[in-house]
Parts: structure tokens; sequence; C-alpha cells
């Protein structure tokens, strides 16, 4: 045993936390005076600071961003369906090729997920078919869809124009899932300003993390304000503990805002490492006949690249697949991972309606995430990138020996 650890090199995985040893300063002051649970000086400072920037690249007459820290992603996509007044039997609309945490809070709310596939440029929801799925739901139930969820996947802007010139065509509200896309933009202003709400997400192999949160971001006051009313038990205003609504234990912990306070010191720095993984692998790999990348369409698209992600298209690389790949680099004690597996695939969403041509199948079927941690160090890279190559020559090299030794 003690050999085999000598000679395997150390794991190298996909995306872990990346702290900046600057948080504990923040988590000594929520000891320091006490305040350790979800009230105190951190979880307003941390919220603050989310908003302001977020607000950066916003012109002077938008409006500002409000936030609340909560303990998951999830928990503000299910408040933010909460606010948005989804019910029992009510329809919401996501895009299918996501994480099951966009689409989870519909079914705790007694509602009905419509998957709408994504467009091949940037991976997210096409807004062909979101409007196919519009018009088509209106016809089949006589009813609106309730909500639209839109996701930025790994941290690719989505289509936003486009896809809320439909929705406010058909007046339907937007819940933009910008878990994976703290820190991109589209069109200069921040994933997570353009719906109604948004949800981030604080996970650990995250943008930046919290060691496990989330936050709802909205620029309608309201809805913060009612939200942080719902998140801490939906107490009413009384000596005694008075409910009149169905409330949440879902607020994040001061102690963990102070995570949250050091992450924010550091995050354009994350986003930038994020974006020089992305450009190592494009120099290094571009050149392999049949890998692509998930890639920015144009300037105004701009992605953390929160994970790089590849398709393998066998044909192009003489058979050698997505599973090939990752088989190779698990071997070299590297972690990757194929795409989100579509949600209207899931046996778990099975009876859903679907909107879609497949191309979300296509990409899960050869797609493939590469290890993008800010913690990555060059060498790491290099060799993520020599297992690739080695996988995806080596190939080739035996394919020519075989054929030499059978005209032998
Ligand atoms: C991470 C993530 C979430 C939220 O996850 P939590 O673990 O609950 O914070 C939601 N949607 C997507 C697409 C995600 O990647």
């Amino acid at each position: 045993m003690a050999k085999k650890n000598k000679i395997m090199q150390n794991r190298i995985h996909l995306s872990i936390a990346h702290l900046s040893g600057r948080e504990t300063k923040y988590i000594q002051e929520a000891f320091d005076s006490n305040w350790v649970t979800t009230a105190g000086h951190n979880l307003d400072a941390f919220e603050q600071e989310l908003a302001a920037f977020l607000d950066a690249s916003h012109s002077r007459e938008s409006e500002p961003c409000h936030v609340l820290a909560l303990n998951s992603g999830t928990a503000a996509i299910h408040l933010g369906l909460v606010l948005l007044g989804v019910e029992t039997g009510d329809e919401v609309i996501c895009q299918s090729f996501t994480y099951t945490a966009s689409t989870n809070p519909i079914y705790y709310l007694g509602a009905k997920p419509v998957f709408v596939d994504s467009e091949p440029d940037t991976w997210n929801m096409s807004p062909e078919f979101l409007e196919k799925a519009i018009k088509d739901r209106i016809r089949e139930t006589g009813k609106k869809p309730k909500v639209i969820i839109a996701v930025h996947l790994y941290g690719m802007p989505a289509k936003m124009d486009e896809i809320l010139q439909i929705a406010g065509k058909y007046e339907i509200p937007v819940l933009e899932d910008a878990a994976e896309a703290l820190g991109s933009m589209y069109k200069g202003i921040h994933c997570g300003t353009f719906g109604e709400l948004a949800a981030l997400s604080f996970n650990g192999n995250k943008i930046i993390t919290t060691s496990g949160g989330g936050a709802l971001l909205s620029k309608n006051e309201d809805y913060i304000k009612r939200a942080r009313f719902l998140a801490t038990q939906a107490r009413d205003l009384a000596p005694h503990y008075q409910h009149s609504h169905v409330g949440y234990n879902y607020r994040m912990s001061n102690v963990l805002a102070g995570i949250g306070r050091g992450q924010m010191e550091v995050l354009p720095q994350r986003v930038e490492q994020r974006r020089k993984n992305n450009q190592f692998y494009r120099a290094h790999l571009s050149g392999i006949e049949g890998i692509t990348f998930q890639t920015e369409l144009s300037p105004d698209f701009f992605s953390n690249y929160w994970l790089t992600s590849i398709i393998i298209d066998p044909v192009k690389t003489g058979g050698v697949t997505r599973e090939d790949l990752r088989l190779a680099l698990e071997a070299a004690n590297i972690e990757s991972r194929p795409l989100w597996k579509p949600m209207h695939l899931q046996p778990v969403f099975a009876d859903c309606p679907y909107y879609g041509d497949g191309t979300s199948e296509r990409l899960f079927e050869n797609g493939l995430c590469l290890p993008s941690g800010s913690i990555l160090t060059e060498k790491d890279l290099d060799r993520i990138v020599e297992n690739i190559r080695k996988r995806t020559n080596t190939y080739l090299a035996t394919r020519t020996l075989s054929r030499w030794v059978q005209s032998e």
C-alpha cells in the first residue's frame, strides 16, 4: 500500500474550495462578538458586499440589487418560486440541461416542471423551444406556466435578451439560476441581475464558497423583505410566537457569512484564475481533432468558466469517446465528470413534458467537465493536458501499429 502511494500521483479534483486565508478573521469576529447564529454583522456585510459587486456593472439608472444570504442555493430557488406564487398544480418551465437543484424545488411546491432544451451556442435555454413550450402549454392546459427558470450553465450566460423578450411577451417572470455564474456577465451586466429573482450558490465546489450556502437576489426590495420573513419561519410581529404563513428555516449562519466575506475579497482573482485555466486548455487541446469547447459566442458573453467543458466527437478522434477519456484521466488519478444529465432523462422527472430537439442529450453523451478549480497549479494543468494528449494519440498509434502488424 505504502509503495502504491509513492507511485500514485496526488489526486486532481474537478473543483474544490479555495480559501484565501482571510476568512478566519471574520469567523473570529463572529465568535468574539458571540454572534454565531443567523443574525449578525458578517451577514449584513456579506449581503452588502455581494450587492455592491453585482451592481458594479450596472448603468446608473438601474435599480440596485438586494441580497438575502441563505443556507443553500436550492433554498434560494425554493423561496424564489414561493415569492412568485407557485402553487400545487402550477407548471414551471425549467432548462432541462442543468443540475437537479434547479428543478427539485418545483416538486417541493407540488408544481410540475416543463423542460426546455438547450441551444447549441451557449448550451443554455433555447429561446425557440421556450416559446414553443409556452404556446403549447397554454393550448394544452388553458393556463400560462407560472415561472421560467433559466440557467447559466458552467458559468456561460444564457441568451438573456431573447429569453427576457419572450418572457415579457407572455408576462411570465424569470427566475435566474446563477448558481454557477457569479462573476459572469451578459452585455457587461452581471448574471443574477436579469430575472425578477435570481439564485446564487456558495457550495464548496462553486466559484466562491461559504462551505455551503446560497443567496436570493432581486432588484425588487419587497421580494427580499418578504423572503427574509419566510426564511426565518415567518414569525409575525408579536411577543409570543405567532404564525400566519408557512415559513422555512433557510437563513445562513453569521459564522459562514464570515467565510463568504473572506471569499469576496478574492472573487475577481478566482474568476480570473478559472478563465486562465480555460485559456490553458484551449491553447493545449484545441489542435486535437474532435475536441471542441463551450465557448463565448461573442463579446456580449463573459463566462467565469466555472468548469471548462469539452465535447469529444468520437468520429473525429478516431473512436476515442468521452468515457475513454474520463477513464484514462481517472487512471491517472484525475477527476473529470460527464456534463449534467438532462432533467427530462432523469427517472424522477420521467413524466414531465419536454420541448426540444435532443441538443442537451447530445451534449450529455459526448461532453466532459475538466478539472477547473482556481486552486490548480500550472503543473496540475500540464499533467491533465498530457494525459488527454496521451489518450488521444495512443489510440492513433495503436491503430497504426495494428495496421502495420496486419500488413506484415
Ligand atoms: C450548485 C447549483 C445549485 C444550488 O446548489 P446548492 O448546493 O443547494 O447550493 C443550483 N443550480 C445549479 C445549476 C447548481 O450548479
